[in-house]
């Protein structure tokens, strides 16, 4: 009965694929009113391409309280438990998530900003962080204004773009580690690497960041920021992650890609646009799976053709480390607890 107190997906019974009860989702009923709880929704409405199965149980906690209270049940009850930004560099299995998955809620999103320091909550987008930087004359996240990520995500990922990268104008994060315990973590400690940071192997969940900015006139912030975006405005639209492979060492994946006849491939619904050969356009009813058969299909003719082991960029969820669907290189998001 209780089950009917949640916000169901598609399937009404959420322990019927994974042939478990799942006793535990009502423990978490209590602590979440319905809008920010859900059982069995599917995660390609989370996601930006749009694909994905469902997760047991979502939770969008809109505090660090509540941040920390899902973690730390999580934990007693022994359930594995993945963190989801927002789903704008993540292919998510088509088999969906097993356990519970933390996704900030639109009201996760506070801003404080003290001289040239920004703190700001884990569900802030990016281009609002960059336009209100722009506003107050604070130099730094210029280049994020076209990445349609939250500042979570962008953090663990090490977003970037323009030369430009999180790492740079990161200070300091509040994280719930693995034990369901908040702590203060210098940037220093996360071992930034190109779009590559600590988290995604040990995770830890951001619950908000302090960036140290340089303030300028604001004119001029607002002038780059503008121009950043002027850039982006020439990305193909439409269900995509970005860039799909990451840039090898010295080289571009772009180009590399281009110069297979990458443009115009397609598998399924998955394409390869006609503007960027590192985008895959998830067009009409894509799945999961002919978004990884067209990256894999990527990957071996860049390898067979050019010698250049391109790797993902973007994050898998819902996959075991090593399957062997996933490209290689490929990194899976991993348990928290
Ligand atoms: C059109 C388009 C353009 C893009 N351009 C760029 C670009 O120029 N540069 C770039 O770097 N990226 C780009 N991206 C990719 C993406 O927007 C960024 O990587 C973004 O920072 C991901 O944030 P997210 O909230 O969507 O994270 P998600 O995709 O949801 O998650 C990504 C990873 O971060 C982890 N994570 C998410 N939130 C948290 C948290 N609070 N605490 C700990 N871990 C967390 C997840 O577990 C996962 O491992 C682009 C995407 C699109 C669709």
């Amino acid at each position: 009965m209780l089950q009917c107190l949640l916000k169901l997906g598609d399937d009404c019974d959420p322990g019927r694929e994974t042939g478990q009860a799942m006793e535990w989702v009502p423990e978490f009923t209590g602590v979440w009113p319905g809008k920010r709880m859900s059982a069995r929704a599917p995660l390609s409405a989370l996601t930006a391409w749009g694909v994905g199965g469902p997760a047991d149980l979502v939770v969008q906690p809109a505090n660090e309280e509540e941040t920390e209270r899902a973690v730390r049940l999580a934990v007693e009850l022994g359930i594995p438990c993945r963190i989801l930004g927002w789903g704008s560099n993540l292919l998510v299995n088509d088999q969906g998530i097993r356990g519970l998955v933390i996704r900030p809620s639109a009201g996760f999103s506070a801003l404080e900003i003290a001289g040239d320091s920004v703190t700001a909550e884990m569900g802030v987008g990016l281009p609002v962080l960059a336009r209100e930087c722009a506003r107050r004359g604070l130099s730094g996240m210029e280049f994020a204004i076209g990445i349609p990520g939250s500042l979570g995500g962008a953090v663990a990922t090490n977003a970037g773009a323009e030369g430009s990268q999180m790492a740079d104008v990161l200070a300091a994060i509040r994280v719930v580690r693995r034990s369901g315990v908040m702590e203060v973590r210098d940037a220093r400690m996360l071992r930034f690497r190109y779009r590559h940071s600590a988290l995604l192997e040990e995770p830890a969940l951001v619950v908000s960041a302090t960036l140290q900015l340089t303030g300028e006139e604001p004119g001029q912030v607002s002038e780059r920021t503008r121009a950043v975006l002027e850039k982006r405005r020439r990305q193909p639209k439409g269900r995509s992650c970005g860039s799909v492979f990451r840039n090898p060492e010295g080289g571009s994946a772009g180009r590399l890609l281009e110069k297979v006849g990458a443009k115009g491939m397609r598998c399924g619904g998955a394409r390869v646009p006609g503007e960027h050969a590192n985008f895959v356009l998830a067009e009409g009813k894509t799945s999961a799976s002919d978004i990884l058969d067209l990256m894999r299909t990527l990957q071996e003719r860049v390898l067979d053709e050019t010698g250049t082991l391109l790797e993902p960029e973007v994050m898998f969820a819902g996959f075991e480390e090593g399957d062997p669907a996933l490209p290689r290189g490929a990194r899976v998001v991993r348990e928290i607890t």
